[in-house]
């Protein structure tokens, strides 16, 4: 039976092009010239001043294109400068260390990306004398380049005709077309990127495709998009059929995974144990405070017989939300603690032996001045909030290399 569509009312009719009917998709040659003159005029009037664009270097453009992913643009700005004032090339991003990177990504999340931006850049170096290939075949054998981010250094720094398909673009694409299908932002959406393909110019595709970038984010919004002031709005079908509000249609969200944890608060003579994320964990290669996920009833009796409960700090990861129970050592639990981690014996009837039990890639030992100085994922930041007994200052010093252990 076919689904009843929810009646929608009569569609506004764009102010330029009134009474002009929407074009019949595929569009002809004609049409698609059309279609880019009209943004590519829009996108000179309208377009977004940003950072990266003022000078479309391939270095910019990668950084600005892997800080963008899962970031929104107005925080990027400020993270863009501060990153490129700190690693002005990419063999001065080379050469930094992992923890240097990792440090200057604090705040952007997804720590995954600084790592891969890392490894990428030694690669570029090592590989490629430097310079970054202009090929999407080239650019995608590079770590954390995908198909997405490939095309936009190929068609905004080397100006070949490569599509972009992204949050905002499928968005406009879909109305665009009027595409009915559910999109999934991955592979399901390969008819988008044949529509994208098939829009984009032989001439000023690295414009074209940041046009179609900035029509999605600031007139083709998710809701109540702006038609009258579209410069698409004659070609659109969404819009002929008065389905804006329906489309795109959206692939239905994965069901929220509840994870519950305990972490442990343990200071001991003025420091504060840390642990360093293993690679297959969430924020590989940065620090954190030890802590386990599990069966909460059993870990929640350690750490109560252990410590103190101070609270707890509610955050969410991709689909999981995650809720943790932070408890503080008291001072002898401490001090035993100390010793059990020096010698390597890890009780599984303690709460600590608990936590370290997902074995962290290096334990250590940290004064307050050297917690600020450590690349911490933010619910990591929140749970040291919870620290009622503040670590006594120790100015200059950070963490003593005798005390990691791997
Ligand atoms: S703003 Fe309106 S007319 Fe323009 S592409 Fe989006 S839905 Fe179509």
């Amino acid at each position: 039976m076919a689904r009843a569509r929810k009646p929608t009312p009569a569609p506004p009719q764009p102010s330029a092009e009134a009474g002009s009917p929407a074009s019949a998709w595929p569009l002809s040659a004609r049409e698609r010239s059309l279609v880019s003159r009209r943004l590519l005029a829009w996108f000179r009037r309208h377009g977004r001043d940003l950072p990266w664009r003022r000078d479309a270097q391939p270095y910019r453009v990668w950084v600005s294109e892997i800080m963008l992913q899962q970031t929104q643009v107005e925080r990027v700005c400020d993270y863009f400068r501060r990153f490129l004032e700190r690693f002005p090339s990419v063999e001065r991003l080379a050469e930094a260390s992992e923890a240097d990177v990792l440090a200057a990504w604090q705040g952007l999340g997804y720590y995954r990306r600084a790592r891969q931006l890392h490894a990428c850049a030694q690669r570029v170096v090592a590989e490629h004398a430097g310079r970054f290939p202009s090929t999407v075949a080239e650019l995608s054998a590079l770590p954390g380049i995908g198909r997405y981010t490939a095309s936009a250094i190929s068609s905004i720094a080397f100006g070949r005709p490569e599509p972009i398909v992204e949050a905002n673009s499928r968005r406009v694409l879909a109305r665009l077309a009027g595409y009915d299908r559910p999109l999934s932002g991955t592979a399901g959406d390969g008819p988008i990127w044949e529509i994208a393909a098939g829009l984009v110019p032989a001439r000023q595709a690295g414009l074209f495709n940041q046009a179609l970038m900035d029509l999605g984010a600031m007139v083709c919004r998710p809701a109540a998009p702006s038609c009258t002031a579209c410069p698409l709005a004659r070609h659109c079908v969404a819009l002929r059929d008065g389905r804006t509000d329906e489309l795109p249609r959206l692939a239905t969200p994965k069901p929220s995974v509840a994870i519950e944890e305990v972490a442990l608060l343990v200071v001991h003579d003025g420091q504060l144990l840390v642990v360093q994320r293993g690679e297959a964990e969430w924020w590989a290669g940065l620090w954190d405070v030890p802590r386990a996920a599990g069966p909460l009833g059993p870990l929640r009796r350690a750490a109560a017989r252990d410590g103190r409960l101070l609270g707890e700090v509610r955050y969410g990861v991709t689909h999981h939300r995650v809720r943790v129970d932070v408890v503080q050592l008291p001072a002898e639990a401490a001090a035993a603690a100390r010793a059990t981690v020096a010698d390597g014996s890890r009780s599984p009837a303690s709460a600590l032996g608990v936590a370290l039990a997902s074995e962290p890639a290096a334990t250590a030992w940290v004064s307050l001045s050297g917690l600020a100085a450590l690349a911490m994922p933010s619910p990591a930041r929140r749970i040291l909030e919870l620290l009622t007994s503040p670590l006594p200052a120790s100015p200059g010093e950070h963490i003593s290399s005798s005390s990691i252990s791997a």
